[in-house]
Order: structure tokens, then C-alpha cells, then sequence
């Protein structure tokens, strides 16, 4: 029963994200207008916007025009259902809610990474500000680690994109201090490291499956998503087998 209410909780949230992802980059209100179809700008109803269950009963397309609704919609709703519930039953409950806040935040920066090539201040400013504000009045941080994490993040990203000349996006530093101030300064260190193992991987990846080229730019922010995903949910285990490797 309670992973059934945190799948439904997670795909309302999900559905959120959504909204987010397309009108934020746009400079748009996320309450004004009602939710509309972006073709033929019908007004959508309740019924239009279940998670997941409009998408299916529709079957993908809008009731209005018949285009077709983009699969980030059921996808992003499915992932957020999915994720909200194990977040929940695995991590200790003080943990829950900054989880759940870089979670949301890392998979909107990743969705307008990709689809836009940017992420919008309109995200990552005030997921900073209300990182360092949680942290000032809640565990497991305090103000000042939460604020030494988002300098430490959005510092070495400053200093990876002076050194590559554009190598790193405003956006992608932003993120990092964001991240930094919901999770704390003891946690930015592997999220950093893992999001530079898999980018320099992608990066070869995309190079050697030739879907990109030397001069072409890569999104970060999906390693970065990825980056946080792995460590919180095994951080543990990831620490455990770096110092064993050492000591
Ligand atoms: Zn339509």
C-alpha cells in the first residue's frame, strides 16, 4: 500500500516536472495559463492530465489535433513513480526529502539539457536558494555545509570551465552548487568524480560510435543526473570499495 501511494505521489510529481521542462526555458509561468495543448492550444481538462492513464487512454495523441504528445510525458511520469518509492523504503527518512528535491532537479536540468541545450536559471537559482534555506533549517546539514558544498561544486566547475575554455556550461556550474547546497559538501566530491568518469566515457562513446564529433558539444547535465542517482543510492557500498582498494 505505501509503495502504491509514493508511485502515485511520484507520478503527480513527475507530471510537475513536465510542466517545468517546457515552459521554464520558454520564460513562461508554470501556473498561468491552464495546461494547453503547445499545437493547437486547447485548453486540456482533468481528464487529459492523469499521469500516465491520459497518455494511454489517448493513446499518445492530443484529443483536440490528434498530434502526437512527446514520450517524455509518460516516461519522465513512470521514472518519478518509480524512483519516489524507493527513494522512501531505502534511505534513512532524513535523507528523503533533499533526495527527492536533487532528484526532480537533476532530471528537469537533464530533459532541458538535451532537448534545448540549456539549463534555465529559472530551474537551478532557486533549487540553490531553497537548498541552503532547507539546510539552514533542517537535518542532515547545516547552513554551513551546505553552503561550503555548493562552493566546492560550482567552484571546481568554474575552474574546469576556465581551464577548457567553454569545455562547461553556466548552467552545468549552477547545477553543481545547487546539488552541493541540498546534499552538503561530503557528498559533492563522488558526485563529481562519478559525473567525470561518465562523461569522459560518454564523450568516447559518442566519438567512437561517431554520433558526435570532436568539436561538437555534449550535455552534461545526464552524467550529472546519473552521478547523483548512483550515489545516493549507493554511496556506501561505492565508499566502502574505494578505501578498501586503499587501505
Ligand atoms: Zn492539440
Amino acid at each position: 500500500m505505501g509503495h502504491f501511494f509514493f508511485f502515485i505521489v511520484g507520478t503527480i510529481l513527475g507530471s510537475f516536472l513536465n510542466v517545468c521542462i517546457h515552459r521554464l526555458p520558454r520564460g513562461e509561468s508554470l501556473l498561468f495559463p491552464a495546461s494547453h495543448c503547445p499545437y493547437c492550444g486547447q485548453r486540456l481538462k482533468w481528464r487529459d492530465l492523469v499521469p500516465l492513464l491520459s497518455y494511454i487512454i489517448l493513446r499518445g495523441s492530443c484529443r483536440h489535433c490528434q498530434k502526437l504528445i512527446s514520450r517524455r510525458y509518460p516516461l519522465l511520469e513512470l521514472v518519478m513513480g518509480l524512483l519516489l518509492p524507493t527513494l522512501y523504503f531505502t534511505l534513512p527518512p532524513v535523507d528523503f526529502f533533499p533526495a527527492t528535491a536533487v532528484t526532480a532537479l537533476v532530471l528537469v536540468a537533464t530533459c532541458t539539457d538535451l532537448k534545448e541545450g540549456i539549463i534555465p536559471d529559472a530551474v537551478v537559482l532557486p533549487a540553490l536558494g531553497m537548498g541552503i534555506l532547507y539546510s539552514a533549517l533542517f537535518p542532515p546539514n547545516t547552513l554551513w555545509e551546505s553552503v561550503a558544498g555548493a562552493l566546492l561544486g560550482g567552484g571546481v566547475l568554474t575552474t574546469i570551465a576556465l581551464l577548457s575554455r567553454g569545455g562547461m556550461g553556466g548552467g552545468d556550474i549552477k547545477l553543481m552548487a545547487a546539488l552541493g547546497a541540498w546534499l552538503g559538501l561530503g557528498r559533492v566530491p563522488l558526485i563529481l568524480f562519478l559525473s567525470f568518469l561518465g562523461g569522459g566515457m560518454g564523450a568516447l562513446g559518442l566519438l567512437f560510435l561517431g554520433i558526435k564529433g570532436r568539436r561538437d558539444t555534449v550535455a552534461f547535465a545526464p552524467y550529472i543526473a546519473a552521478a547523483v542517482i548512483v550515489s545516493l543510492f549507493w554511496e556506501r557500498q561505492l565508499l566502502a570499495w574505494y578505501f578498501r582498494l586503499w587501505y
